[in-house]
């Protein structure tokens, strides 16, 4: 028996960054049925990541999470599934041996389908319309149409997502190729709380609530305010949780999320993830890790060098630079070293195609246009992303 997992009467908290739902009653019934659905992970799996991160937390592995800013109902294709768990693996294999530590893999994967914006509309042309918020809300063309958001999409990012998690088991179990026999968890930013609730359940053995959405859920830089319903959702579940953390956050908010998402302190429940800027992390890092090490919090550190490091390019495109996002994982690694603390992971916007969305390392800023085909942020290409895990392996070897 699984139950809905309902809030609370009384408190009501802010719940930042939801779609504007043209109806009701739509998303009721849209609600009912994702609730009424099979939950897309299993609670031992979820408590076999929190092992996992376990180890993460004490110093004892790495963790490679990566995949796309968003992943698109377009672009899902067994190919592309399987080139990102392959690029996956194979700059995991690298990291673990020259860390001489098990890297634990997850992907942003069969889930991560709706983003937080810093505009809630976008004007092109003198015409403003709701800004783009992932396929789980509205289309990316712009036209009304698009743009106004669906709840049927939620079905839809549900149905991907299992579709995706399918063909993620099958290269697991026995396809003979690269995947074959490899250990992958999937993961996405917990954003979309009426997808979210529906799909979190009890579980029958312990009683405990899971997300069955996907096994590590994260609260965005946007919506990580301890009070608010997002960190109260994630609080809520017994999966491995996380929350992005950029340069503003105060070491007090780092200790509201710890007493918050990790009451308990067990290693491997909560992992910040540090999107710092590479022009700001070493710097503003050391008194965040310091303070939350201090206070006995035995949570997971990861490196984000994507978010803190976006440009634009002269064709007005996103962009990244492969140079700033080595120099921030070197300042990550630089910044743990001298406080004798472990730079426990790698989160990276990726992707197994060879797009030119980020610059450098065999793409030139000329280069971008040619094939950019992500819906949100850019992602390191393929080659990029074995270029990262080479220099990044270099860096970490003891
Ligand atoms: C993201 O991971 O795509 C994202 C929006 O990150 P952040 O919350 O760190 O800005
Ligand atoms: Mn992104």
């Amino acid at each position: 028996m699984s139950t809905l997992l309902v809030s609370s009467p009384t408190a009501a908290p802010k719940a930042l960054q939801q779609p504007a739902w043209p109806d009701a009653a739509v998303l009721e019934r849209v609600t009912e049925r994702l609730g009424a659905g099979l939950p897309l992970v299993l609670a031992a799996e979820c408590d076999t990541l929190r092992r996992r991160m376990a180890a993460v937390a004490r110093g004892d592995a790495f963790v490679l999470q990566g995949g796309d800013c968003a992943e698109t109902f377009r672009d899902l294709s067994l190919d592309t599934v399987s080139r990102k768990m392959d690029t996956l693996f194979a700059t995991a294999d690298e990291l673990s041996e020259a860390m001489f530590l098990p890297v634990v893999v997850v992907a942003r994967l069969a889930g991560q389908y709706a983003k937080p914006r810093s505009q809630p509309v976008e004007t092109k042309d003198g015409v403003t319309l709701p800004s783009y918020r992932g396929d789980a809300v509205n289309g990316l063309e712009f036209t009304a149409e698009a743009r106004t958001p669906d709840p049927h999409r939620m079905l839809q990012m549900y149905a991907a997502s299992g579709a995706t998690l399918n063909v993620v088991r099958s290269l697991l179990a026995e396809d003979g190729g690269q995947a074959a026999c490899r250990e992958l968890f999937v993961s996405h930013e917990a954003l979309l709380l009426d997808y979210e609730r529906p799909l979190a359940r009890t579980d029958a053995r312990t009683g405990e609530t899971y997300s069955g959405s996907g096994h590590l859920l994260w609260a965005g830089e946007r919506t990580r305010n301890a009070d608010d319903a997002h960190i109260e959702f994630l609080s809520r579940i017994s999966n491995p949780v996380a929350v992005k953390v950029g340069p503003r956050a105060t070491p007090q908010e780092l200790l509201a999320l710890v007493d918050r998402l990790d009451p308990g302190r067990e290693p491997g429940r909560l992992t910040f993830i540090a999107r710092m800027g590479a022009d700001r992390v070493r710097d503003a890092l050391p008194d965040l890790v310091e303070t939350v090490a201090a206070a006995g919090a035995p949570v997971a550190w990861v490196t984000d060098p994507m978010h803190g490091n976006t440009v634009s390019a002269p064709s007005g495109h996103k962009t990244r630079h492969f140079d700033t996002v080595l120099d921030e994982v070197t300042g990550f690694f630089e910044v743990h070293r001298a406080l004798g603390t472990h730079p426990g992971g790698l989160h990276l916007e990726m992707t197994g195609e060879e797009v030119t969305e980020c610059v450098g390392a065999g793409v030139g800023l000329g280069d971008v246009p040619r094939r950019y085909e992500s819906a949100c942020d850019p992602r390191l290409n393929r080659s990029q992303t074995r270029e990262l895990g080479r220099l990044v392996a270099e860096l970490a070897t003891p």
